[in-house]
């Protein structure tokens, strides 16, 4: 179905109940079914991972109809409110199914004695019997749970491979391939498990309650009662129950749990300090600023989640793939029995022969190739304090040829400096500086702008009476403007009363840009301040700010070049002067300055048809529609803004510029580990079937090469969660 442009899509998230088995064919069944739904415009569903990823038309269907929509195709959903039982019940399924393993073993292992020692035929079967009824298990009910949807998928191809061994006097061979059949499903479900538990381990990190001040005593509360505005109590030691800004106290905490970084952050009065992260030192009171719900380590966990159910590119090809190559298989295999026998060959032979061409042409390998890496990529992304939003954008991080680079906020710190405050000496209006500042702090209060915060944060520290505003409008990468008192204040850089305020008559702006220059030259921010009354906009006076480069920023660009990034870019919307400080200090290649958002995204598609494929990293409002419009978007968790966050591909939640490089490597080992992976997948396939149609192989042969090429493509995808 096609989307409307209008109105954006929504998407909702829903656990469901994974039933045994390695195919995925039933859950893109499932899939099919959903988009033929009128108000649902794509559906992921994975059966691997347990879930289902819905993006609809909020007008068409809500979500409690999606969720009825999802059980009435025979899916189960989970209660997504209890994610702890989900984890123990996960544990517990890993369990029962590592015992069918054990047990399959050891009815394979009594039937193959006994038939060495002749022994009694009862013994002999009750051991196979033991083997195929505990080894095809998870297999049937996968198989079974993929017919439902009318489907065949893999796990029917390996029972029907088993059943076939079994009846050309086989029995063995077919309860090898059950055993390792259901090993391989085991340690796949281990290795699934272990990345979805690398991100469950965030939420059990935060305590479940927190000691609050309450009328001058501390009373423990479960999380889920305080409230925003509480203020609670820290000892060293102590895990930091929730996000919320330092009231007293100073300590250094370790954020390790969120941002990957291991080096403790000092923290004193007016830092913001995060629930999951640990209070080392010192003893700190804290007020609370969001609740449980709403944290940032909740956000990030909700976002890892929806990660892991957006399939890759790659993965939902197989993932469609899957079925017709399955009914493939099926031909060929009767293709392989019917053609011989009508040539005069001999039944059992030839049989035989199907049987061992249908286990080695079974693409178990390939099927589980792709999730295997991506999973364990994004997780030990995760580790590392960078959030991939879905397996797609590792893959794309590996094809980077060109990197563009906010300056405020990104490349540098974030923490600007107010250097000037002068007041127009022409002007009556204000009398001192700290009027002009006091001013300009009460329009600031409402903007999320560095120069805001800078503005606001000097106003404290000269403890000026800052009034209350109303009427805030920003214009994004220009100024801002709000009412105080009874008059219209604008703060804004040439730019803004150039175009903002192209209509209105504006006295002193000579004077103003005068000083905007010559402050620039010095390598600063430079604003004017402005009073409109009664539609003539007087300049004030100025205000001018520097901000200092992230450490680490410099190394972390020469870096870039030397994986082979082609160029470097920095856009800002700052005045050239300051960029090009800046821009020295980082060594780009190329500075754009003075643009409006809409001009950082004119840069960014040149950039795409010059270079193919572009980063973007980027902090601020202004920067979203071109973090939208990069092949990958990378914004800065903690100082950026929520827009920021919801429109990248990527988040870097420690802020730190130097996982950027980490990022694109990550993306290159991923894509290695996948090439390798469909190589030896698709080899052992091609190989295998080459030696049976020349030369025939052994069955047991064929099973071991099948399993064993699973296994193998599995532990090469794991081998991704340990990658720094
Ligand atoms: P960058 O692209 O470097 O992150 P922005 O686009 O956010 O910078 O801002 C560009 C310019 O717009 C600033 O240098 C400043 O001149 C002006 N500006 C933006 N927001 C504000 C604000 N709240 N107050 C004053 N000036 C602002
Ligand atoms: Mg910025």
């Amino acid at each position: 179905m096609e989307q409307p442009e209008e109105i954006p899509p929504a998407t909702c998230t829903l656990s469901i109940e994974r039933r045994g088995g390695r195919g995925e064919a039933g859950a893109v069944a499932v899939a099919r079914t959903l988009e033929a739904t009128p108000g649902v415009y794509e559906a992921d569903v994975s059966f691997r991972t347990g879930s289902v990823r819905i993006s609809y038309d909020q007008s068409a269907i809500t979500r409690d109809d999606l969720e009825r929509l999802v059980r009435d195709h025979n899916v189960t959903v989970r209660d997504e409110t209890e994610p702890d039982t989900d984890d123990v019940r996960t544990r517990a399924d890993l369990r029962r199914e590592a015992a069918f393993v054990v047990l399959t073993l050891a009815g394979m292992g009594i039937g193959l004695v006994t038939g060495w020692r002749n022994g009694p035929q009862l013994l002999l079967w009750a051991g196979y019997g033991v083997a195929y009824v505990f080894g095809g298990w998870y297999g049937l009910k996968g198989a079974v749970e993929t017919l439902r949807h009318r489907a065949v998928d893999i796990d029917l191809l390996m029972i029907v491979a088993a059943l076939g061994a079994l009846s050309i006097g086989a029995p063995f061979e077919g309860a090898m391939l059950l055993f390792l059949f259901s090993l391989s499903n085991t340690l796949q479900h281990y290795a699934i498990g272990r990345s979805r538990r690398a991100i469950r381990s965030l939420v059990e990190m935060r305590p479940e309650s927190a000691q609050v001040l309450r009328d001058g005593a501390e009373v423990a509360l479960p999380i889920d009662e305080v409230e925003v505005g509480d203020v609670f109590v820290l000892r060293p030691g102590d895990r930091i129950p929730l996000d919320g800004v330092v009231r007293s106290g100073e300590s250094a905490v370790d954020q390790a749990s969120l941002t990957g970084e291991s080096v403790p952050v000092t923290k004193t009065p007016g830092d913001e300090v995060f629930g999951g992260t640990i209070n080392e030192s010192g003893s700190l009171e804290v007020e609370v600023t969001r609740q449980a719900h709403e944290s940032a380590i909740a956000r990030l966990i909700h976002m890892v989640e929806r990660a892991q159910s957006e399939k890759a590119p790659t993965q939902r090809l197989i993932d469609r793939l899957e079925q017709p190559y399955v009914l493939g298989v099926f031909g060929l295999t009767v293709a392989a029995i019917a053609v011989p026998l009508a040539l005069g060959g001999e039944f059992a032979s030839t049989f035989y022969r199907a049987m061992t061409l249908m286990v080695a042409a079974s693409p178990c390998a390939v099927v589980i190739s792709t999730p295997a890496a991506v999973l364990s990529a994004i997780a030990s992304g995760g580790r590392q304090g960078v959030l991939f939003k879905g397996g797609e954008h590792v893959e794309t991080a590996a094809t980077v040829d060109a990197v563009a680079f906010d300056k405020t906020g990104t490349l540098t710190a974030g923490d600007t400096q107010l250097t000037d405050v002068a007041v127009d000496d022409r002007r009556d209006e204000v009398a001192t500086e700290d009027e002009l500042l006091a001013l300009a702090a009460a329009v600031q209060a409402r903007s999320e702008h560095h120069l805001a915060k800078a503005t606001v944060a000097a106003a404290a520290e000269r403890s000026l009476d800052v009034a209350d505003a109303t009427g805030f409008r920003a214009a994004a990468g220009k100024g801002v403007r709000a009412t105080v008192g009874d008059a219209r204040v604008h703060i804004g850089n040439r730019s803004y009363f150039e175009t903002t305020l192209a209509d209105a008559e504006i006295d002193g702006f000579e004077r103003g840009v005068d000083r905007l220059a010559s402050l620039e030259a010095e390598g600063k921010t430079s604003v004017l301040v402005a009073r409109e009354t009664n539609g003539v906009v007087r300049v004030l006076g100025w205000l001018a700010f520097t901000d200092t480069l992230r450490p680490g920023a410099a190394e972390m660009v020469a870096e870039l070049r030397s994986l082979g990034v082609e160029r470097v870019v920095m856009l800002t919307g700052d005045n050239e002067g300051v960029a090009r400080r800046i821009a020295d200090e980082v060594g780009v290649d190329e500075v754009q300055a003075e643009l409006l958002p809409e001009e950082k995204v004119t840069t960014i598609e040149e950039l795409v048809s010059r270079y193919g494929s572009v980063a973007m990293v980027g902090d601020g409002v202004n920067d979203a529609p071109a973090l939208a419009t990069a092949t990958l978007g990378v914004a800065m968790g903690g100082a950026g803004t929520d827009v920021a966050l919801e429109t990248a591909d990527v988040v870097l939640m420690g802020d730190d510029l130097g996982k950027i490089p980490y990022v694109l490597r990550l993306g290159r080992k991923t894509r290695r580990t996948l090439t390798v992976n469909l190589a030896i997948a698709f080899g052992a396939i091609a190989l295998m079937v080459a030696a049976i149609l020349l030369r025939g192989i052994p069955l047991p042969l064929a099973v071991v090469g099948h399993e064993g090429s699973t296994v193998l493509v599995s532990l090469n995808g794991l081998r991704l969660l340990s990658y720094r």
